[in-house]
């Protein structure tokens, strides 16, 4: 397998720790609001790494931490706890915001067919496991006390910007707006913990040997991956705004704690991007998943449009392009549900497109010719019916688009949907919207949906393409 790897800038092969089994850790939300279609986009960037990996024949265990503290709002250490904003905000407790905004995003998470990791760990579990890591940072002199905070010395490491090279863009972008810290010997240093001496009203604190405080945003990645994955992990991802500062200081932290190389492979997807640019939480009017899926979605063409594209590029979201990969999901569905067994597996063909299918996979995931392969199978005929429904059930298990469904089970969804387009279309003529009436007919016939208007009402028919 051909993985890209921020660390060497290069496409590399992927060697795990120990042969056979991979140790993979995924960056998790900051619960203080909804999860973003751009958040779930990364997320399904590093299912598709995950299910990958499985299908390859790896035994992989995978954490993914919850930031329910600590990540304040300049990803630095400026601004306030993003859980204290949205305190004030909602005008409730710091946990009672955490555990609804973490349902919500497994809620929108598994919609997209994302699987749940084997360990999903708050950051504020793990409190123990800081001390231990920074009480060790101050024992070697990587760290040091000031102003009553614990901070990370960063010209103690020789190759402190190993992710950015230094020059890049992504250290002078995060930098801006950062406030100066005069209680840092080096403005580029971080905060490991915080005490109260620098936000006193912040409601989360422990016990700690340097007073009541609580952690940094970076240490808790850094707690939780070791303390259930070990000392070395193979793989670690986010998306590439947590190139710098977080994975920067992840790393400088984690090897300076262990004395050895710590992760050896780090994965970072692209952005999602509206007209405005790329999409954030802090922008307010956040579209999520169930938003799409109450405007009339279905969650899986998100996830089908986000296949299409490379993680590694930019992908634009905008309704058009939505639209589009539903018809063309729906179209897709109705062609393998047209599929009906008839003989025998055909053992040698099956191979040959599994190992085809594998290959695009094996390309730094590249999921869009992984596609097409899905479509070849579909086209080919020296295959069966049976061959080509094995197949595609085959790569559904990396793919998640519920490709084999009971025929029925689409024909009510669909159904219901249009039954409401016409009810409303009704209820609109009976207020006279006779334009809205219209639109409403026209939308459903630009997706091949005829309405029949009959003295005992309206129905319809699916023009077949
Ligand atoms: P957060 O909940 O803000 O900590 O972000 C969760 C994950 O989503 C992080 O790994 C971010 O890098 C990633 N992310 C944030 N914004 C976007 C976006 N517009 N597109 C894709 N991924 C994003
Ligand atoms: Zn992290």
């Amino acid at each position: 397998m051909k993985l890209y790897n921020t660390l060497t800038k290069k496409v590399e092969d992927f060697i795990p720790y120990e042969e056979g089994k991979v140790k993979l850790y995924t960056c998790g939300p900051t619960v203080y609001h909804y999860a973003h279609i751009g958040n779930i986009r990364n997320y399904i960037g590093h299912d598709i790494l995950d299910k990958t990996l499985r299908y390859l024949g790896y035994d992989v265990t995978r954490a993914m931490n919850i930031t329910d503290v600590g990540h304040l709002t300049s990803d630095s250490d400026s601004g306030e706890d993003k859980m204290e904003v949205a305190k004030k905000r909602e005008h409730k407790s710091a946990m009672e915001i955490a555990k609804f905004y973490t349902d919500a995003f497994f809620v929108d998470f598994g919609m997209v067919n994302c699987r749940v990791p084997e360990i999903v760990s708050p950051a504020t579990e793990n409190i123990d496991e800081y001390i231990k890591i920074i009480t060790k940072l101050l024992e070697t002199d990587y760290a040091y006390q000031s102003g009553g905070n614990i901070y990370f010395d960063i010209s103690k490491l020789d190759n402190y910007y190993c992710l950015t090279n230094q020059d890049s863009n992504l250290v002078i972008g995060a930098r801006e707006g950062v406030e100066e810290d005069s209680n840092k010997r080096n403005q580029a240093d971080f905060a490991l913990w915080f005490t109260t001496s620098k936000f006193e009203n912040h409601e989360l604190l422990w016990d700690s040997p340097w007073g009541k405080g609580y952690p940094g945003w970076h240490i808790e990645c850094t707690g939780i991956s070791i303390k259930y994955l070990g000392e070395h992990l193979d793989i670690h991802g986010g998306g590439v705004d947590n190139i710098f500062p977080h994975h920067t200081n992840e790393i400088a932290q984690s090897e300076a704690y262990l004395g050895h190389k710590w992760c050896n492979y780090w994965f970072h997807n692209e952005h999602l991007l509206d007209e405005s640019g790329k999409m954030s939480k802090s922008k307010g009017g956040i579209l999520t998943v169930s938003v799409l899926k109450e405007q009339g979605y279905d969650p899986i063409a998100f996830r089908f449009m986000c296949l299409g594209s490379h993680y590694r590029k930019q992908l634009m979201f905008s309704y058009d392009n939505l639209e589009q990969a539903q018809n063309t999901l729906n179209k897709l569905k109705k062609r393998v549900n047209l599929l009906k067994e008839n003989g025998e597996l055909d053992k040698e063909l099956f191979d040959l497109y599994v190992s085809k299918f594998k290959e695009q996979l094996e390309n730094d995931l590249n999921t869009s010719n992984a596609l097409t392969v899905l479509y070849e199978v579909l086209k080919d005929d020296k295959l069966n019916d049976t061959t080509k429904i094995k197949l595609i059930e085959d790569f559904d298990k990396v793919l998640s688009l519920n490709l084999i469904v009971e025929e029925e089970s689409i024909d009510s969804d669909l159904d219901k949907e249009i039954r409401e387009k016409i009810e409303e279309r009704k209820e609109a003529k009976a207020n006279k919207d006779y334009a809205l009436a219209d639109q409403i007919r026209d939308d459903l016939a630009s997706k091949g949906i005829k309405l029949i208007d009959t003295k005992d009402g309206t129905t319809y028919e699916i023009i077949k393409d």
